[in-house]
């Protein structure tokens, strides 16, 4: 007897059909043309970013107990698939769903208490991760942000970059070396998290400067100078900040695929509609297997990703460990994405320069996802060392 469909559904992972719905309703009310007029000015699109913060969608994966919606990464996972299969970008608000978790996981009950039901309520936003350096790069540990004691609280020096939506969020968690490289074991150790108050901070000790990118990201230089954060800014234990941070990015990494998966998706809409509609040589395009081959393939990738991702959500929500699924799930999705944004360009021949196309538009931000946030030579690099035994390269 044939599987029936839930038998299937439960390796599969749950779709959450009225989510999917509801978060398709929502974005019926932003079309292409909206995003084109925020692409074109370098405008935050704070009307969508609003209207899903007012729905609950970005307080997600905070518990019930403060105020959210309680729900597992897979559920956060097909929101952000579905707003970027239609046509829409969260990369304007996605950090929040991700970089709650630290807090979560780590903070005090105090801190819980004080920030997570205002974040949920969609009152506060924590839209900011200040991590990269413009020196270290990809080596997280090299950074050079420090945080001394001063009294019970403690002051920040240092410089981050591209630390997306700075200037549209009122918190960042900030990763700060608190004891000196030389001091640690492990290069790893002696980092700390905290989490700023920028509505305090912002034009004072810490400015914040654009930087103007080939898509409308919204990211920023921050320059930190004699930052006074009180002694419950800490986040966890002091020292390690970086296992904190490793800890948040599956879930970053699974939700950034789901945002690919959608992306490709859309391409995949798009470029086969025109395919069938447009007629040269007395015959529509798609009918021609230099058109529809590079459609297929990316279809067929797009699907053996979106197992993946499912995967890896899946062993995220039972608690169990998942770093090389949630690493295989971003490297196959940025991949499947990008490579259907490319047969997607191609398939449109000139129309994809259009802008009222959004094909150059989604081209452009899908690419972001095979360097940030983090780029796929460095998957690549921990899967060889961590799941092949190979000797560490990096
Ligand atoms: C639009 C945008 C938004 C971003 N938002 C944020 C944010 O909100 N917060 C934040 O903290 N960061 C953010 N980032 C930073 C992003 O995470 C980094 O750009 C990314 O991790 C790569 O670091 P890098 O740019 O310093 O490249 P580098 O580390 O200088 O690397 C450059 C290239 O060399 C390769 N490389 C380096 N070392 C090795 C090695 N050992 N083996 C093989 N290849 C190697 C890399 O894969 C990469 O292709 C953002 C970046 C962009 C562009």
């Amino acid at each position: 007897m044939p599987p029936t469909d839930e038998e299937i559904a439960v390796p599969l992972g749950l779709d959450w059909p009225e989510l999917r719905e509801a978060i398709e309703r929502l974005c019926a009310g932003f079309d292409g043309a909206y995003w084109q007029a925020c692409d074109r000015e370098g405008r935050y699109p704070e009307e969508f970013v609003g209207a899903l913060a007012e729905a609950g969608y970005l307080g997600i994966l905070i518990p019930e107990t403060y105020g959210g919606a309680g729900l597992p990464l897979r559920a956060a996972s097909v929101v952000l698939e579905t707003i970027h299969a239609r046509g829409c970008n969260a990369a304007a608000c996605h950090a929040q769903m991700y970089i709650m978790g630290t807090l979560l996981r780590h903070g005090s009950e105090a801190q819980k208490r004080r920030w997570l039901p205002a974040i949920a309520r969609g009152e506060l936003r924590l839209q900011a991760f200040g991590i990269t350096e413009p020196q270290s790069g990809s080596d997280t540990p090299a950074l050079r942000t420090r945080a001394r004691r001063k009294g019970n609280g403690w002051v920040v020096e240092g410089r981050k970059i591209w630390t997306s939506r700075a200037l549209h969020s009122d918190l960042m968690l900030l990763l700060a070396r608190t004891t000196p490289l030389e001091r640690v074991e492990r290069r790893s150790d002696g980092l700390s998290v905290f989490l700023v108050d920028l509505r305090e901070a912002r034009g004072k000790s810490v400015e914040i400067r654009p930087i103007r990118t080939m898509l409308n990201h919204h990211t920023t230089e921050i320059f930190i100078d004699g930052l006074e954060l009180p002694g419950d800014a800490l986040v966890g234990e002091e020292g390690r900040g970086f296992r904190y941070i490793l800890d948040g990015m599956n879930a970053e990494r699974i939700l950034i695929a789901s945002e690919c998966i959608g992306d490709a998706r859309w391409f995949l809409d798009r470029a086969c509609a025109y395919a069938r509609e447009r007629v040269v040589f007395e015959r529509p395009i798609g009918q021609n297997q230099g058109i529809q081959f590079p459609l297929a393939r990316a279809f067929a990738e797009t699907e053996a990703a979106e197992l993946m991702v499912r995967k890896a959500c899946a062993l995220f929500d039972a608690g169990r460990l998942c770093g090389p699924e949630a690493n295989m799930a971003k490297l196959l999705a940025a991949d499947a994405s990008w490579h259907a944004g490319e047969a997607a360009m191609q398939t449109h021949g000139g129309f994809a320069f259009a802008c009222e196309y959004d094909i150059e538009r989604k081209w452009r931000e899908t690419r972001l996802y095979r360097i940030a946030p983090v780029s796929t030579n460095l998957v690549l690099a921990y899967l060889a060392h961590k799941v092949l035994g190979l000797p560490k390269s990096y």
